[in-house]
């Protein structure tokens, strides 16, 4: 049986050059980067020349980006920042951000019941209205933090930074994007538009897990989330994972260094999926929309909703890795909370699949997806 990976928004394959580096500094460079000795030495300059490597493909600084274990601790750590140190009182954001940061605000909200949370209007392809963000932005003098993800994980949905960055820097407010499905993805210089926060996970760019970073602009000063000893220049305590920083670094520039070539070729491939999944099912939908981002694609099946609970197992069975959005919890399904935001209550019944695509997806593996999804 073919083995099939179309869920690369959930995760992506390790490519062999970040497993050699990775695999080089665990057997060779085993130090201790807060050690002083020639050891711990060695590491430190793998980790500082990673952290400049990493800065250079964001076009930053190299002192603005702090690691971090991934995109949730990231998430964590700024909004928590954002009101306990930077006297946030006003978060404005959307309902279809990850839950590393809607529980988040749930949790501030609950500890800071003076904080406002304001969340967007969004139409049926998640799009925020910039008008409606603008005239919040203007109607109040509290101090505010716009939390926007670039892409959606789910949808695919696209934020335009750069209209979001001049509208926050015009009215005095931070900015946080949550930009783990972008990064790698897509070319991100901090330089071109105003940001105080963006969030990345390697995991999502052919790195390992357990690792990804913040950068914080230079000059916005915020309290570790993590205590204890003086790592990362204080801001983020725990032994650096030494191995997993230089995988980071190899593997974000190994993606930016391809962007463009992988980025046609995932075009490609996501374009002829969309034309053979509409021949073999007409009134195919797709949430998101046709512009959503160019390596998530998630359809709504005009089939009997009474396959809903079976689809992903069945494709399982087959096996093809697709993710549906929805979480199947105790035999009743809890429909995925981005699409119960932008989906009417009948599509929400029906099964949607969210198939995302990477460089080593081909199209004969649509095909067979596309056929074994037929013959359901
Ligand atoms: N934010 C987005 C948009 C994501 O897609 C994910 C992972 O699915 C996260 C945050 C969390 O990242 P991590 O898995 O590194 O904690």
């Amino acid at each position: 049986m073919e083995k099939i990976y179309l869920d690369n928004a959930s995760t992506t394959c390790l490519i062999p050059e970040v497993i050699e580096v990775m695999t080089d500094v665990l057997k060779n460079t085993y130090g201790n980067p807060s050690s002083t000795h020639a050891f711990g030495r060695s590491a430190k300059v793998l980790v500082e020349t990673a952290r400049k490597s990493i800065a250079k493909q964001i076009n930053a600084q190299a002192t603005e980006i702090v690691f971090t274990s991934c995109g949730t601790e990231g998430d964590n750590w700024v909004l928590s920042a954002a009101v306990n140190d930077l006297n946030v009182t006003r978060i404005i954001t959307t309902k279809i951000e990850h839950h590393a940061v809607l529980h988040t605000l749930e949790i501030l909200k609950l500890k800071n019941p003076e904080l406002e949370i304001v969340y967007l209007d969004l139409n049926q392809n998640g799009n925020i209205n910039h008008n409606q963000l603008q005239n919040l932005l203007e109607a109040s003098d509290k101090k505010t933090l716009v939390s926007l993800m670039h892409v959606n994980n789910e949808i695919g949905t696209v934020l335009n930074l750069k209209k979001v960055g001049e509208l926050c820097a015009y009215n005095n407010a931070y900015f946080h994007s949550d930009t783990v499905q972008s990064v790698g993805k897509e070319i991100i210089d901090v330089q071109s538009f105003n940001i105080d926060f963006l969030v990345a996970s390697a995991h999502k760019f052919h790195g390992p897990k357990g690792v990804g970073f913040i950068y914080l602009k230079k000059n916005t000063i915020i309290q570790p989330l993590i205590h204890g000893g003086e790592q990362e220049k204080g801001l983020r305590a725990g032994t650096e994972a030494v191995h997993q920083i230089v995988a980071m670094a190899k593997a974000l520039e190994i993606a930016n260094q391809n962007l463009e070539n992988y980025k046609n070729q995932i075009s490609e491939l996501k374009n002829y999926a969309i034309t053979s999944l509409k021949t073999a099912f007409p009134d195919l939908k797709i949430n998101g929309g046709e512009q959503a981002f160019y390596n998530i694609l998630n359809i709504v099946l005009p089939v009997s909703a009474d396959k809903t609970a079976m689809i992903l197992f069945y494709l399982d069975m087959q096996g093809i890795a697709v993710s549906r959005g929805s979480a199947c919890q105790s035999g009743s399904i809890k429909p995925s909370h981005v699409l119960a935001e932008i989906l009417s209550p009948t599509d929400l019944l029906l099964p949607s699949l969210r198939i995302s695509f990477s460089h080593f997806n081909t199209k004969s593996e649509i095909d067979y997806l596309v056929k074994t999804l037929k013959n359901m």
